[in-house]
């Protein structure tokens, strides 16, 4: 009996020194940009201990910790893990306190056998990228391709936003006949995450914006004054651009979702600035992870860091992330971007053991506190490509779009079915 009892305590030790490497895995797999966190975090056989500047440990997590910590944390916002782990620091958790944590868990899904509908109870948060479909707003994020043809006679326009849209409504339509309940960080086309246009916004929100900002004591009188006077391609770049990803953020994290579906169409960066078409054509997607020295050092930083760490997130969002690179290029006949095909594949990111999936540390990648995909299914300014995105003579429930968005749409939407098989 003594002799089963001691099995049992190290077979656990074991498996807690597991949870440990796993993390250790994880650290040197996505988490750790070209060594540059080598000093700040450190792993021996029982914790896990985060460093500040001056190298003493900030925060720990020991073994036993680690589950019930992850779990947690799902479900938690970055500030609740920021102020969780600065009262906790370095203390250990008793075993009542990690009992309370797992009251806190969020369901996860699981396959409702009873529904003949496989992805019933499945939540899927979709963010369709950018918002300007006019050249007045589109002006300001840049986010659109404007090719005068040789001859004069033809002049392509291409509005990132409109695609993106265009395709979350279609992996929305086909998701939901699956039974998921899907949500969308924008609720039109020419819609910014706060339910207008950006031109809306500027007119309507933006004086009130600062005003409370200044008056919350965030924002100061100098940045006030510049933020409130400047044009509307400044403001977008100092101000709006992270201000809206962060409302985005919040509002796929409010909706708690299983996975996040982010959607973008790339261009050829070599092709600046893109006033002719190129015949490079690659596919890639993202996912979080490669933080940097500068990222970690940021409190938020750390704390999505340490969720991303523990947690089983990334893991997963490289397995969905595989999923729907692999059907772009199979299903839409791109091959895959490899490290030296971009000069932020290069520089910005990690490769992972998936080909076509790189770590990159986007601001939604490491604030959208679930599973997640960030597509980039294919380049626009692509000569062929461009012939097929201008096209809007496909009509599916009403909205107009093309059969390639069409093609894309059911790549997500592939690619999600797969993960849940
Ligand atoms: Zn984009």
């Amino acid at each position: 009996m003594k002799k089963i009892f001691l099995i049992i305590i190290i077979t656990a030790h074991l498996a807690k020194g597991q949870d440990i490497n796993v993390c250790k895995q994880r650290f040197n797999q996505y988490l750790n940009y070209h060594g540059q966190l080598n000093n700040a975090v450190h792993f021996d056989q029982q914790s896990i201990r985060l460093k500040n500047a001056s190298g003493k440990n900030d925060w720990c997590v020991y073994a036993n910790e680690i589950k019930a910590l992850a779990a947690y944390f799902e479900s938690c916002s970055s500030a609740e893990i920021l102020s969780f782990m600065n009262k906790k620091a370095c203390q250990k958790l008793s075993a009542k306190q990690l009992d309370s944590l797992s009251l806190k868990q969020k369901k996860s899904f699981t396959k409702n056998k009873q529904s003949n509908k496989p992805l019933a109870g499945l939540k899927v948060a979709i963010d369709a990228g950018h918002f300007g479909t006019n050249l007045k707003d589109a002006a300001a994020e840049q986010k659109f391709l404007k090719i005068v043809r040789e001859n004069n006679a033809d002049t392509l326009l291409i509005f990132e936003s409109l695609l993106t849209f265009q395709t979350a409504s279609l992996t929305k339509m086909y998701l939901e006949e699956m039974g998921a309940e899907v949500f969308l960080s924008r609720m039109q086309a020419n819609y910014t995450s706060f339910n207008c246009s950006f031109d809306d916004w500027m007119k309507n929100h933006r004086q009130r914006t600062l005003d409370s900002l200044f008056v919350a004591g965030t924002m100061n009188k100098v940045k006030l004054n510049q933020l409130s006077t400047c044009n509307a391609y400044k403001f977008f770049w100092d101000f709006f651009r992270e201000f809206e990803l962060a409302n985005r953020a919040k509002k796929i994290n409010d909706f708690q979702p299983d996975i996040t579906v982010i959607i973008h169409y790339n261009v050829n960066e070599k092709n600046a600035p893109w006033k002719k078409t190129s015949d490079k054509n690659f596919t890639m997607t993202f996912m979080p992870g490669a933080f940097t020295k500068n990222d970690f050092d940021k409190a938020d930083g750390k704390a999505n860091f340490l969720r991303l760490l523990i947690s089983n997130q990334l893991n997963q969002s490289e397995r969905l992330s595989a999923l729907t690179v692999n059907h772009f290029s199979k299903d839409l006949s791109i091959t895959k971007a490899q490290s030296a095909d971009a000069t932020y594949l290069a520089e910005n990111c990690l490769k992972t053991g998936s080909e076509g999936v790189y770590c990159r540390n986007l601001y939604l990648c490491r604030k959208v506190n679930s599973v997640m995909v960030y597509g980039e299914a294919l380049y626009q300014d692509n000569e062929k490509e461009i012939e097929m995105l201008r096209k809007n003579d496909l009509n599916v429930n009403g909205m107009q779009t093309n059969l390639r968005v069409q093609e894309v749409a059911k790549c997500y939407f592939d690619a999600v079915m797969d993960y849940f098989k």
